[in-house]
């Protein structure tokens, strides 16, 4: 059989020639070898034809090019072979520039990484107006470079400044953005794409391609500036930032073909090291989280066909509620959100408004779309509507004879077959779902707080949760296109339960005398976005405090809570949540310091007591590991890389160590000593 090729040339009745990335192997076009040959072949093919314009475009209905095979990128066995790769992709790009006549990129679709060094190396550039259609330089979030002559050729056309502010930054963005920021040249609605850029082509063909204006050359002391607060900022623990600067300012000293291969030998050096090696780990960890399945989980799977979930209740238009609610609108769901007085309701509604509209304002959302979403919304003081729903997520307070109540309720009300579900965030399904009638039909939905920005949610399963049941819920949770891990029912599942055995032990230190600052500055020099005493005060001092109390509770022989949150409560410092000002710190305006008065909130103050960074994180990391490596021996998750995926998305541990577990087999065994291994438990 004859396998259409990845790329394609055709030539049409205006002698425009058109290459076509629609790999027929793929759901989305990746630059792997196979594409690169593709592209080799229909610039033979469209150099032989001699077209008077070439159009570059995608077949496919989402991503114009999403970028290099990382899988091919993370195999690259050292620095030389790494700097060979960027070679023949800067040779493969340099047709495009070099093509005999003026070449247009049509962009719809995700442009990302190689995929948007390609439309660089093009002569103009034009994208449709949709929120599918996104276009960046994400690299350095992968501890790369772009290779491909991307860092080169977006800082001559946009100057090095703006160049930088995109690679450093390492996002994708809309296309009105990128309109702006000058990295495409036009935007048009979907639908007139190809024409605008064919009539576009053949202006350029007869009239030559418009002018560009060289961009102002970057200020003086730009470069070492930027090197440093970027050194400051990343604690000298990215390196790809710093080689990517290096190669914008090399690009703006020196000519193209030497500034490229000085690219080549960064994108070798860096993609070749530990970090890229982490970051392309934990990419990897995403994507299989994305498609996480019940394996090892039941003795016998769900008989199919599985009914789809399509109408969801959420209990509590709280936090929690009005963002799974959101959530569950802009993937399609039919919502109806419950909560007990109609200005609880009102506020909940109020917002997901909000959600929405900063969705369309930072071009996620058109504004149809979100009005579309919106009004799949209804709401209600008292159960009207549940009666139809698949699946109710309850999201009320953290009490458990609460959550049990409403459980026994919502059984009433909805029917047999619907799905029951706990956002809590500690107790165990077993507990607060066990009674109801149909108990198969139950299990934890844990989402993270802000929903829309925290693919994470553990699937919490009961002793008595089915196959069936599973299966329904890690459907719907793919469909909102989340990350999931299954967890067993077990007290704080993976997440609570390991970052607040770390928290704790922060808060016990503390107590000791080791000064705020010097706690919290040693975890961020490992590489946690903030220290633990000032995640408390964001997640509150009064939650903190609350969920020490519950692992106490269900770990009594292991976790001695700190007293110390307590106390700080009772002197009236809550943390940052809510409007409160003061915890571990103070809060004034975009200021914070450290607060004195948490230490004389104290009833014993200690006398402080100085401990070196190092140590400092390497007893708190030594608490986190070992309670995951207990969480995985009890079987609470089933892989260390479920484990280390978990913890990277839903505590903020640094992405470039690569995950927890990974870190700590990186260790000398004597440095994390495991603990016993209990007997992990059989499926359901
Ligand atoms: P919240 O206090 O913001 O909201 C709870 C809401 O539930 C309130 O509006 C309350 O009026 C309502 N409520 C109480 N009883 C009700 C009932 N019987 N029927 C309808 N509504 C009722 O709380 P939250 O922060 O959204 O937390 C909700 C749940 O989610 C808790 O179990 C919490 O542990 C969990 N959780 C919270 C976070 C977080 O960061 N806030 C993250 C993950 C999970």
């Amino acid at each position: 059989m004859n396998v259409p090729a990845a790329a394609t040339f055709s030539l049409d009745a205006d002698h425009v020639g058109w290459v076509t990335f629609d790999d027929p192997a793929a759901r989305a076009n990746v630059l792997n070898t196979v594409m690169l040959d593709a592209l080799n072949a229909a610039l033979d093919a469209a150099t032989n034809a001699r077209p008077s314009a070439l159009i570059i475009v995608s077949g496919k209905a989402t991503t114009f090019l999403a970028g290099a095979d990382l899988k091919q990128v993370d195999a690259l066995p050292d620095a030389a072979g790494a700097r060979a790769f960027s070679r023949a992709g800067q040779k493969s790009f340099a047709r495009l520039e070099n093509f005999p006549a003026p070449v247009v990129c049509a962009i719809h679709g995700a442009c990302a990484g190689g995929g948007f060094e390609l439309a660089l190396a093009c002569h103009w550039r034009i994208a449709s107006d949709t929120a599918v259609t996104r276009i960046g330089l994400p690299e350095t979030g992968l501890g790369t470079i772009p290779g491909w002559g991307g860092g080169v050729r977006l800082s001559r056309l946009v100057g090095a400044p703006v160049a930088l502010a995109h690679i450093l930054h390492a996002q994708l963005l809309p296309v009105r953005a990128a309109l702006h920021d000058g990295l495409i040249d036009a935007v048009v609605a979907e639908p007139e794409l190809r024409e605008t850029a064919q009539v576009a082509a053949m202006r350029f063909a007869r009239a030559g391609l418009p002018a560009r204006v060289n961009p102002p050359p970057p200020p003086p002391d730009f470069f070492t500036h930027l090197r440093a607060q970027t050194l400051s900022k990343s604690r000298g623990q990215q390196p790809a930032l710093l080689a990517a600067i290096a190669v914008v300012e090399q690009a703006t000293a020196l000519e193209v073909a030497p500034a490229q291969e000085a690219e080549a030998r960064a994108f070798g050096d860096v993609t070749a090291g530990p970090v890229c090696k982490n970051l392309l780990h934990v990419f990897f960890l995403r994507e299989a989280a994305r498609k996480q399945t019940l394996a090892g989980w039941f003795a016998v799977a769900a008989s199919r066909p599985l009914a789809p979930i399509a109408r969801v209740g959420v209990v509590g238009a709280g936090v929690m509620g009005s963002g799974i609610a959101h959530w569950l609108a802009v993937h399609g769901c039919e919502v109806v959100l419950r909560d007990v007085q109609p200005d609880f309701v009102a506020r909940g509604l109020g917002v997901i408004r909000g959600l929405f509209d900063d969705a369309v304002k930072r071009g996620k959302l058109l504004p149809h779309d979100a009005d579309t979403a919106f009004a799949h919304i209804t709401s209600t003081t008292d159960w009207d509507g549940f009666e139809a729903c698949d699946l109710v997520i309850e999201a009320i307070v953290e009490n458990a004879a609460a959550k049990q109540s409403l459980f026994s309720e919502l059984a009433r009300i909805v029917r047999p077959d619907t799905l029951l579900a706990s956002n809590t965030s500690a107790l165990p399904i077993d507990e607060i779902a066990g009674h109801v009638p149909h108990p198969e039909r139950t299990l934890g939905m844990h989402f993270f707080n802000p929903v829309s920005r925290m693919p994470l949610v553990e699937l919490v399963l009961s002793r008595q949760t089915s196959a069936a049941t599973a299966e329904r819920a890690l459907a719907l949770v793919k469909s909102l296109g989340n990350a999931p891990i299954i967890c067993r029912s077990s007290p704080g599942f993976l997440v609570t339960r390991v970052l607040f055995f770390y928290l704790n032990e922060a808060v016990r230190l503390w107590e000791t005398g080791v000064a705020t600052d010097e706690l919290d500055t040693a975890l961020r020099d490992f590489g946690w976005p903030m220290g633990p005493l000032r995640l408390i005060d964001e997640v509150g001092i009064d939650v903190t405090d609350f969920i020490f109390g519950e692992m106490a509770h269900y770990f009594p022989e292991r976790f001695a809570p700190a007293t110390a949150c307590r106390q700080l409560l009772a002197a009236g410092l809550k943390g940052r949540k809510n409007g409160a000002s003061a915890g571990f710190y103070r809060y004034e305006g975009r200021v914070e310091s450290t607060n004195d008065a948490a230490t004389r909130a104290l009833v014993a103050a200690p006398a402080l007591r100085h401990r070196a960074p190092t140590e400092i994180a390497s007893h708190l990391m030594h608490v986190m590991i070992d309670e995951a490596r207990r969480c995985l021996a009890e079987g609470v998750v089933r892989s260390p890389d479920d484990v280390d995926f978990a913890l990277l998305s839903g505590t903020g541990f640094p992405a470039f160590r690569g995950g927890l577990l990974r870190f700590a087999a990186t260790q000398p065994p004597s440095i994390f000593p495991c603990p016993p291994s209990p007997p992990i438990s059989p499926p359901n």
